[in-house]
């Protein structure tokens, strides 16, 4: 069976009480991976979700941490160990617009909150899972992988306002090439995944006329869905699928941009 090595791997997921990670954690809780999943505060049916894990056999666990603090990023990781024993695979999928503010009205307040929330968090989430990475590589002999989740924003440069989150994304696009030139050698894959428009919480701002305007031009005339990134995180987390897979970006975006 495709992905079938992921069954008992310990799986982080960033950001996923909702919306895009919160797809991949019950996809990779499908393959019998060990889950954790994450939002600054626990979801109102945080309780039901766990029964619902619990009844499926799935060993899944919540951990509360906004990682646009670096000392959430650290607690996070370790909380995850503690419970785990390791990580195999860490998504940093935590990242959002935060506001939308033209270039006039951008103020240091702005400009901080955004990076945070974008790239230091996945830069910390990341550097302090390096040496659980790693371990877990030279225990199992196989990869460890890394997942960052860009944007659509990060080659184009984003919507009216979103100037900074669009180039956090890019920085995000960037760096994974500095980590797969230094930390192959510990085991480690790293990849990102861009997704195009989809249909979450991130476009709230938006009714239904501005949607289907968005929608009309995109070659699939409509948003994605959570699910639609699903199998990808699965490719890239799976040893077995994609050991070779390295350094890359894959658009998941209904053929909205091609790079
Ligand atoms: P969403 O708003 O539906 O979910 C965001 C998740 O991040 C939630 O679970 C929330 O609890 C969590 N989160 C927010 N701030 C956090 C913090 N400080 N610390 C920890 N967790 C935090 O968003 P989504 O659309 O599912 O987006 C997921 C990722 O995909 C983000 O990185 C986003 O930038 C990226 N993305 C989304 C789109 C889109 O169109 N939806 C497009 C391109 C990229």
């Amino acid at each position: 069976m495709l992905f079938e090595d992921l069954k008992g791997k310990r799986v982080l997921v960033t950001g996923s009480t909702e919306g895009i990670g919160w797809a991949a954690v019950q996809a990779f809780a499908a393959q019998g991976a060990k889950v954790g999943f994450n939002g600054r505060s626990a979801p109102r049916d945080l309780a039901q979700r766990l029964q619902a894990f619990e009844q499926a056999g799935v060993d899944a666990e919540f951990f509360a941490a906004d990682l646009s603090r670096t000392p959430d990023c650290e607690h996070l990781v370790q909380d995850f160990v503690a419970r785990f024993g390791g990580i195999d695979v860490l998504i940093n999928n935590a990242g959002g617009l935060v506001g939308r503010k033209p270039l006039a009205d951008i103020d240091d307040a702005f400009f901080d909150a955004v990076h945070d929330l974008n790239a230091r968090s996945a830069l910390m989430t990341t550097r302090f899972a390096l040496p659980h990475l790693k371990a877990a590589a030279q225990a199992s002999g196989q990869t460890s992988a890394v997942i960052l989740v860009g944007s659509v924003a990060g080659y184009v440069g984003g919507g009216p306002g979103a100037g900074l989150y669009g180039a956090a994304k890019a920085w995000l696009h960037n760096i994974q090439k500095n980590w797969v030139n230094f930390h192959t050698v510990d085991g480690i894959r790293f990849n990102t995944l861009s997704p195009g428009t989809f249909d979450t919480a991130f476009h709230a701002d938006k009714d239904d006329e501005a949607k289907a305007r968005i929608s009309a031009g995109i070659p699939m005339k409509r948003f994605g869905q959570p699910q639609d990134a699903a199998a990808a995180f699965l490719f890239f987390a799976s040893h077995q699928a994609s050991a070779y897979v390295t350094g890359q970006v894959l658009d998941i975006n209904g053929g909205q941009f091609m790079p």
